[in-house]
């Protein structure tokens, strides 16, 4: 059974910041998982989208700052299709990585791609990879 929390339980400001940044109210989330069941890249992450929900709804932010999980995240919208409580999903990961680049904190730099992928690859792809992920 999951234990419901409520705001005034936590005091956060990562939380807060989450919620600023994607309009969400994480603690509407009652870990009923139909996020996670449809998203096609949870087999690829930490924590799958509902863990996300709970760990951000305990605060543990840093722990999920620190996750893979927003930047594996394909930001298909899936999660947010498909959650019975109309919470943006993929905007509450779009936050954490937001935090995280705000904090010039990332996962890929222009060193990090060799010569010849920087020559096939066509720009765009470069373009929004380095928007999505690097800090
Ligand atoms: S937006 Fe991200 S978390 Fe949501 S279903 Fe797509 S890949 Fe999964
Ligand atoms: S679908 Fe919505 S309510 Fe269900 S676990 Fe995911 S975020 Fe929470």
């Amino acid at each position: 059974m999951t234990v419901s929390i409520t705001r005034k339980d936590i005091k956060n400001e990562l939380v807060d910041k989450i919620e600023l940044l994607s309009g969400q109210n994480v603690f509407e989330c009652y870990q009923c998982g139909n996020c996670s069941s449809g998203c096609p890249m949870v087999d690829y992450m930490d924590y799958t989208p509902n863990q996300v929900m709970r760990l951000a709804q305990t605060g543990a932010i840093e722990e999920l700052l620190a996750a893979g999980t927003m930047w594996v995240c394909a930001a298909c919208l899936q999660c947010s299709s498909r959650c019975p409580k109309g919470i943006d999903v993929a905007g509450v990961m779009e936050a954490l990585r937001t935090i995280n680049l705000r904090n010039r904190v990332g996962v890929i730099t222009p060193d990090d791609i060799s010569t010849e992928d920087r020559r096939e690859l066509p720009p765009i792809v470069l373009v929004s990879a380095f928007r999505k992920l690097s800090g």
